[in-house]
C-alpha cells in the first residue's frame, strides 16, 4: 500500500539518507512535502526526482528561485519557516523530523498534532519540549519512533510486556574524534578535526556536539522522556566500533542490545517499517570482521557536557532548552572559529548558571509550549552571546582570532 510521507529537513544528512532508503527499497511512497533550509539547490533537484505535492524552503529570500528551478513542474512552492510547519501539519502517514535545532520545533510538533508516524531525528525539539511532543502525538492518535540509532536501539530491546522490570537503559557513545585526547589537546582542536569525526558521517551541528559528547547528554535527555526513565537510570558508556547501538538491562540480570552497521538508514528502515521489517540492501554486519568490541566509561574532565546535559535533566523547568540554546549558540560560534573547543561546553554551563542565578529557568512557562521554549532559547542566547564574546575576545587577545 503505498504512504503518504513527508520529509521535514529532506536536504540535510538524515533527509538524504530517507530519500536513498526509499530509492534502494523500492519503498511505495507518494511525497506530500519536502523542506529545506536553505539548500535551495538540492531540494529542486530532490522535488524533480519525487514530485512531492509542495516543496517548502525555509528561507523566504530563496523561494523565487525555488520557484523559477520547479516552474512548469507542477510542485507548489512556498517560502518561510511558517510555511515549514504548514507543510509538516498536512495530514501524512509518516514524517520525518530530520530538522536540525530548535528551528525543528514547530514543525516537528505540527507533524506530531496531524496524527502522523513521526520518525524523529530532530533530537533539539525532544530535548527542549519532549514532554509535549509526545503528548500531542499521543493525543492525535499517532506515534513517535526514534530514528536515532541509540534511541532505535532501545526501542527495539524494550519488550513491551516486561517496561516495569527495566532497570537500567546503557546509551552507547563512539567518543568522537577526541575520545584518546588530552584535555589540553583538545583546548587546541581545530574546527576540521572537531568535524572529523570516525565512525558517522552527519550534519555539522550534530558532528560538533559528537566531539564534545553533548550529543550523547542530549541524547540521554531523549531517552528519559521517550522511555519515561529516571536519569540516574541511564549510563553511558564509550564504544568506539559503533556496533552495539545501546541496550536495555531488566532487573532479572538480562541485558538486550541491538547490533548494526553504523548506517543510520537501517534505524529509518525500522522507523519507517514498524512494526514490520523492511526489505532493503542492507549493509551487513559481519561479526567474524568487526574486530574486538571494546567498552569503557566516559570521562568527565574530557567530556564535561555530559554532566551538564544530566544536571540539565534533572533541574528540569526550561532548563534543557536553555542548555540546548546555549549549546547550539557556542557550536555555531565555534564552526566560526570564534571560540576554542573547550569554549562551547563552558558556554553552556556558564549559560545556564547565570539563568538559574536570574530565576529564568523556570521563566517563560505559557499554554503554548513553542512559546515557552521559544522564549527561553531566546533568553538563553541572549546570555550565550554574552559569554561567548568573553571568550571570543580572549582569544583575539591571545593571537588566536577567526581564521
Ligand atoms: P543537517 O545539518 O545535515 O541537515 C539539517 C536539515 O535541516 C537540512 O535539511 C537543513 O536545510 C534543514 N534546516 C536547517 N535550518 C533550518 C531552518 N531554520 N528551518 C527549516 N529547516 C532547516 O543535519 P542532520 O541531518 O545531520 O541532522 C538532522 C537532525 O537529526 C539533528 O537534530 C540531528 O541531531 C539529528 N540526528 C542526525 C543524525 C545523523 O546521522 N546525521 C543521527 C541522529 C540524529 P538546508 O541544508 O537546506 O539548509
Amino acid at each position: 500500500m503505498t504512504r503518504r510521507v513527508s520529509i521535514l529537513g529532506s536536504t540535510g544528512s538524515v533527509g538524504v539518507s530517507t530519500l536513498d532508503l526509499f530509492e534502494q527499497s523500492g519503498a511505495a511512497v507518494e511525497i506530500a512535502a519536502l523542506t529545506a533550509g536553505r539548500n535551495v539547490a538540492r531540494l529542486a533537484e530532490q522535488a524533480l526526482r519525487w514530485r512531492p505535492r509542495q516543496a517548502v524552503i525555509a528561507d523566504e529570500r530563496l523561494l523565487p528561485e525555488l520557484c523559477e528551478r520547479l516552474a512548469g513542474a507542477g510542485i507548489a512552492c512556498a517560502g518561510g519557516e511558517a510555511a515549514v510547519s504548514e507543510a509538516a501539519a498536512e495530514p501524512v502517514d509518516w514524517a520525518m523530523a530530520a530538522i536540525v535545532g530548535v528551528a525543528g520545533l514547530a514543525p516537528t510538533l505540527a507533524a506530531a498534532r496531524s496524527g502522523a508516524t513521526i520518525g524523529l531525528a530532530n533530537k533539539e525539539s525532544l530535548v527542549c519540549c519532549g514532554p509535549s511532543l509526545l503528548h500531542a502525538a499521543r493525543r492525535a492518535g499517532g506515534m513517535v519512533i526514534p530514528v536515532e540509532s541509540e534511541h532505535s536501539a532501545i526501542f527495539q530491546a524494550l519488550q513491551p510486556l516486561a517496561r516495569e522490570q527495566v532497570s537500567k537503559l546503557i546509551v552507547t557513545a563512539t567518543g568522537g574524534p577526541f575520545r584518546s585526547w588530552s584535555v589540553a589537546q583538545m583546548r587546541q582542536a581545530t574546527r576540521e578535526q572537531a568535524l572529523n569525526h570516525p565512525k558517522w558521517s552527519m550534519g555539522d551541528k550534530i558532528s560538533i556536539d559528537s566531539a564534545t559528547m553533548m550529543n550523547k547528554g542530549l541524547e540521554v535527555i531523549e531517552a528519559a522522556y521517550l522511555f519515561a526513565m529516571p536519569p540516574e537510570r541511564i549510563e553511558v558508556v564509550i564504544h568506539p566500533q559503533a556496533i552495539v547501538h545501546s541496550l536495555v538491562e531488566y532487573a532479572d540480570g538480562n541485558v538486550l542490545a541491538q547490533l548494526g552497521a553504523p548506517d543510520m538508514r537501517i534505524p529509518i528502515a525500522c522507523a519507517f517499517a514498524w512494526p514490520e521489517r523492511m526489505a532493503w540492501p542492507a549493509p551487513k554486519l559481519d561479526l567474524t570482521a568487526c574486530g574486538p568490541l571494546t567498552f569503557e566509561a566516559p570521562d568527565p574532565e574530557q567530556f564535561p557536557a555530559l554532566g551538564l546535559a544530566k544536571q540539565a535533566l534533572t533541574r528540569g523547568g526550561q532548563a534543557p532548552a536553555a542548555l540546548n540554546a546555549a549549546n547550539e549558540a557556542a557550536v555555531a560560534a565555534f564552526l566560526d572559529r570564534q571560540i576554542g573547543f573547550l569554549d562551547i561546553a563552558a558556554t553552556a554551563a556558564e549559560t545556564l548558571e547565570r539563568m538559574e542565578a536570574l530565576g529564568a529557568l523556570d521563566a517563560g512557562e505559557s499554554d503554548d509550549p513553542v512559546e515557552s521554549v521559544m522564549h527561553t532559547d531566546q533568553a538563553a542566547r541572549r546570555i550565550a552571546a554574552e559569554v561567548l564574546g568573553g571568550f571570543a575576545g580572549a582569544r583575539r587577545a591571545a593571537g588566536q582570532g577567526s581564521r
